[in-house]
């Protein structure tokens, strides 16, 4: 085996190591809370206030409704009762009466526009409530799907890791801390030779270069000073 060979498969498993790290980053980012779903539930909760704060409202207008109605029968009762029979008086209970029951449809008026608001702020509460529902269920299935992938990686990676050991095992320390060196300059530290063309620079090797390089020794290319690897 050559050393260029040696060294391109020892890249190549290092090129799937950085693949399968930038992976597990790229998941566990992903990972943990989501906006989407904090956002959907403070606006089901104030939807939800809103809703109460109507009901509420309609509460206290029935009940004032009530009232005005029970007022209304008293005075009629004292009107029809023949016990009052001054003028000035039971044109003054008529005018009360008249009064109150243009009160209490006023206020019915209010609670049906009250009650009419609460219809809809009910609606878009369920629709909130069905979307939040769905996101959750999304949610959920992506973490499960992020953390299986994230352990699969991780398992990737270990026997990656034994891969690596036993490759760079078979090779010189010192060629190993260079070919080190010059990947974390330029990314690939070992470069292709193809139709005499170095891919790392797309430079056309010379003849005497090319040569070399047959011969499978550690030879770098002259313009960016990549180990050179022919297959
Ligand atoms: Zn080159």
């Amino acid at each position: 085996m050559s050393i260029a060979r040696d060294l391109f498969e020892l890249q190549e498993v290092d090129l799937e190591i950085d693949s399968s790290e930038r992976a597990i980053r790229q998941m566990t980012a992903q990972l943990g809370e989501s906006q989407a779903i904090l956002q959907a539930g403070s606006e089901l909760a104030s939807e939800k206030e809103h809703l109460e704060e109507l009901n509420h409202q309609q509460h206290s207008l029935e009940s004032e409704i009530g009232d005005t109605g029970a007022k209304v029968v008293r005075i009629e009762e004292q009107l029809y009762s023949g016990r009052t029979t001054n003028p000035k008086e039971l044109t003054s209970l008529q005018q009360e009466a008249g009064g109150l029951k243009a009160r209490r449809s006023g206020l019915e008026d209010k609670e049906l526009a009250v009650m009419e608001e609460a219809e809809e702020a009910a609606a878009r509460a369920a629709a909130i409530a069905a979307r939040l529902k769905k996101l959750e269920a999304e949610w959920r299935a992506e973490q499960k799907q992020l953390k299986s992938g994230i352990k699969e990686r991780k398992q990737q990676l270990a026997g990656l890791g034994e891969k690596r050991v036993s490759l760079s095992a078979g090779i010189e320390p010192e060629t190993v801390e260079f070919y080190t060196e010059l990947r974390k300059g330029k990314g690939t530290a070992v470069a292709r030779v193809e139709q005499g063309i170095c891919r790392g620079c797309r430079i056309s090797l010379s003849s005497a270069e090319l040569q070399r390089v047959k011969s499978g020794a550690l030879i770098e290319c002259t313009s960016c000073g990549r180990i050179l690897f022919l297959a």
